[in-house]
């Protein structure tokens, strides 16, 4: 803060930075929603087609997920109770974590209560101040936040350029690197360049880990994810992250690696030691949801179908698109005021897609951000061009 905001007191310099907010189209307000998610939301009273969720594959309010979570909670009754190293580790829990680390090909995995927890406490469990930690540019705020919470030196290198990160890792004197990527970027719906960053880093003797919040469930034959489309394992990316509540349409996050991993997490990663376990409801709900990804491979052929007719109808629109084969298709606007604009334009027509802002991307990169979802039709598809037609 400067002199002049200490000057000002709490009070007048936070209404100064709302009013400054609200100037530069910044400011973010909640709505609410009244419905579970699906295609179709009730959002601020008013029935729209959501083209914003990250439930991928439509899983968030499936009988058979619900189902698993009442049973769970019969089951299990409601709170965890207690940590996972006291006594909140519980067979509902066990059983997640086998089926998740079969599931990925992995030696093991290790719940945590959400993806950004999970975030923070890898990084800070494998890197201290003698380490540097290097990041894609566009990574997500939880691998950034994780990388400062560490005290390890943080380098970010240009977006998607595994040039860039072999240039810095050769620079580097002593002391181990973890870089670090998201799978699927989440804002941009491009893939990062896992072969190269993975080759790269074990040139230099550095680990890779991938955040694959957006890929997994979603991309792959078998919907393992980013690093199934490279065709990548462990021995290649030794960290994976993964989370429960975008396709999986449940809650909760999870890493998987080698033994040794996740055996140094346990001992180490301060935001799994110091914080309750999940619910084991949720454990089961998860649990059922893994299923479904497993047994219903038409939901990411349906998506991926879905995707492909909406980049055919907006190119024939001449509509900004950005590159990107996934479900998450930005429309770029550039200004915040556009983008809010445009949303709101949107919105009077039932559908509902947010404004993504900065600090969220880069300024001067606002964006309309479309994801679509297994839930979707494609007359769904159909309605969002040709109303994209009319207001952009
Ligand atoms: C959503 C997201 C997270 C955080 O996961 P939560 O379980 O929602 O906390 C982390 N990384 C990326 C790339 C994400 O998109």
């Amino acid at each position: 803060m400067d002199d002049a905001a200490a000057r000002r007191g709490w009070n007048e310099s936070l209404a100064v930075a709302m009013v400054q907010l609200k100037q530069g189209g910044l400011y973010r307000e909640r709505r609410l929603v009244d419905t579970p998610p699906g295609r179709l939301v009730v959002f601020d009273g008013r029935e729209c087609l959501s083209f914003c969720s990250n439930d991928y594959l439509g899983l968030a309010n499936h009988p058979d997920v619900v189902q698993a979570f009442r049973r769970g909670a019969e089951r299990w009754g409601v709170g965890s109770g207690a940590s996972h190293l006291i006594s909140g580790h519980s067979v509902a829990h066990h059983a997640l974590e086998l089926e998740l680390a079969e599931f990925v090909g992995r030696d093991r995995a290790l719940l945590f209560s959400t993806g950004y927890m999970a975030n923070l406490g890898v990084v800070t469990a494998l890197c201290g101040r003698a380490d540097t930690v290097l990041e894609d540019r566009l990574n997500h705020a939880s691998l950034l936040d994780a990388a400062l919470l560490s005290r390890a030196r943080l380098q970010r290198y240009v977006h998607g350029d595994a040039a860039d990160l072999e240039c810095r890792l050769s620079r580097m004197e002593g002391g181990r690197a973890l870089a670090v990527s998201d799978g699927l970027f989440s804002m941009d719906g491009d893939l990062a360049p896992l072969p190269q960053l993975a080759a790269v880093t074990r040139q230099h003797g550095a680990w890779l880990m991938v955040d694959d919040a957006h890929g997994i469930g979603v991309l792959g034959m078998a919907g393992r994810g980013t690093l199934e489309h490279f065709n990548l394992d462990q021995q290649r990316v030794p960290v994976l992250m993964g989370t429960l509540g975008k396709a999986f349409g449940v809650f909760g996050a999870f890493v998987a690696g080698s033994e040794l991993l996740i055996d140094s997490l346990i001992q180490r990663a301060r935001s799994y030691i110091y914080t309750t376990a999940l619910p084991p409801a949720v454990a089961e709900a998860a649990r059922t949801s893994l299923r479904l990804i497993r047994e219903q491979s038409w939901r990411r052929e349906h998506l991926l179908a879905l995707v492909q007719r909406f980049r055919r109808g907006a190119a024939q629109l001449d509509l900004p698109l950005m590159i990107s084969g996934t479900p998450v298709q930005p429309l770029r606007v550039g200004s915040s005021e556009q983008a809010i604009r445009l949303s709101q334009a949107l919105l009077e027509r039932n559908i509902l897609i947010g404004a993504i802002r900065p600090p969220t991307v880069p300024a001067g990169s606002a964006r309309l951000r479309i994801t679509l979802s297994a839930a979707h039709s494609e007359s769904d598809v159909d309605r969002l061009l040709a109303v994209l037609g009319e207001v952009m």
